[in-house]
């Protein structure tokens, strides 16, 4: 149940891309024959309907190695071709480290960062975004689902300031593609990363819209070769990942509303019956968060002790697979207020597609029964 992390292959996802990894193996920039042909034609597709699945069209969208490559090509790439604007960067202290560290970069080559912290709930204050914008501000970087807590950040809100200021809007929507709904046009977005292998498609493939008009995103490319991707990013397209990817975004949508809903119910079954439990802190927005997800923090409990009980049982984490396995408190639920010990007593839940019902309560039960025993233990020793 750690669906935050990555996710199982649908099964039709895989159908999809195994031609590509036979007979139709051309390399989608082969012009002189037939298979590249073919290939071209599958990658042309699923570029229509990445581009369809956030209203862009179908130049804007760039094939990445995933969403880590994609911010980094983002704020890199904004920042290197917009050094006559100005050298500030704004985002937030809890975005995944996909953002965090090229904006680190980006100060150690003497660009100032503003890492606006977060409300109570993990949302943005639109306020502070406001008041932290100058002048020589060319991107604002927030992303749209955070991957330990689920907060869903007002992305239509935040692009409305942003416009209004002139100021390019990155997202990274790494847990939101197919699971909410995304509009760049609505929302006044000019950057967006995506990932296959959040929503049931395979690893190692993402992508990166890149507004073309009003404003047309000045952009230097960071992986330079062939000048595959109209030079925005260089080497042979991965035509059964692409082809994968597109298939997992078509699936996630077709289901979307059905399924949000079952996951909801699900995740607020699983909830309430921890919550008799006592001590347990939602950490996050009540309602503004993705459908599946819940992060918990545990009172009166060792948190590394909790996954070691679980483990056998149940594959949950404490927070980011980024970050799993260093001893420091999440900085997220930090970022939130929560005190070190219950930032370092969470646990993140993440249902999805393959989840049934039985398994929710299974996975209910062992929790609570993990959560007794160790406060059990705890009040004797
Ligand atoms: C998983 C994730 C990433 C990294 O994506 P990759 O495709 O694995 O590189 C970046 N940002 C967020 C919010 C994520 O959840």
């Amino acid at each position: 149940m750690d669906g935050h992390a990555t996710t199982r292959v649908d099964p039709q996802v895989v159908e999809a891309m195994l031609p590509y990894l036979s007979d139709r193996f051309g390399n989608p920039s082969s012009q002189s024959h037939g298979y590249g042909w073919e290939a071209a034609a599958a990658v042309k597709q699923a570029r229509q309907i990445l581009a369809d699945a956030i209203a862009a069209s179908s130049e804007e969208i760039v094939f990445t190695s995933g969403a880590t490559e994609a911010n980094n090509l983002a704020i890199k790439g904004v920042a290197e071709a917009n050094l006559q604007r100005g050298r500030h960067l704004i985002t937030l202290q809890t975005e995944h480290r996909a953002v965090l560290e090229p904006c680190q970069y980006l100060e150690r080559l003497g660009f100032e960062v503003t890492y606006l912290p977060v409300q109570g709930d993990g949302l943005i204050d639109l306020q502070q975004l406001q008041a932290s914008l100058r002048p020589d501000t060319i991107l604002v970087s927030v992303m749209a689902a955070n991957s330990e807590i689920g907060v869903l950040q007002p992305l239509a809100e935040i692009g409305a300031i942003c416009h209004a200021h002139q100021v390019l809007f990155h997202t990274d929507a790494a847990q939101a593609i197919a699971k909410i709904p995304l509009d760049v046009q609505t929302s006044n977005i000019d950057l967006m990363s995506l990932t296959a292998h959040k929503v049931y498609g395979p690893k190692g493939i993402g992508a990166l819209y890149i507004r073309r008009k009003n404003p047309r995103v000045q952009l230097a490319p960071q992986i330079h070769g062939g000048e595959q991707e109209r030079g925005f990013r260089s080497g042979t397209l991965a035509t059964h990942q692409i082809v994968g990817f597109a298939k997992a975004i078509e699936l996630g949508l077709a289901e979307q509303p059905q399924e949000s809903e079952r996951l909801r119910q699900l995740r607020d079954r699983l909830y309430s019956r921890l919550q008799t439990l006592e001590g347990i802190y939602l950490n996050g927005h009540p309602t503004q968060r993705l459908p599946g997800s819940l992060n918990i923090s545990v009172e009166g409990v060792d948190g590394a002790a909790l996954l070691l009980t679980l483990r056998s049982q149940v594959a949950l984490s404490s927070g980011s697979a980024c970050a799993s396995g260093r001893a420091e408190p999440s900085p997220v639920l930090i970022a939130l207020g929560r005190d070190k010990a219950l930032a370092s007593a969470s646990l993140r839940f993440g249902i999805g597609r393959f989840n049934t019902l039985d398994e929710v309560d299974f996975v209910t039960e062992q929790v609570a029964m993990s959560i007794q025993s160790l406060r059990r233990n705890h009040t004797k020793a």
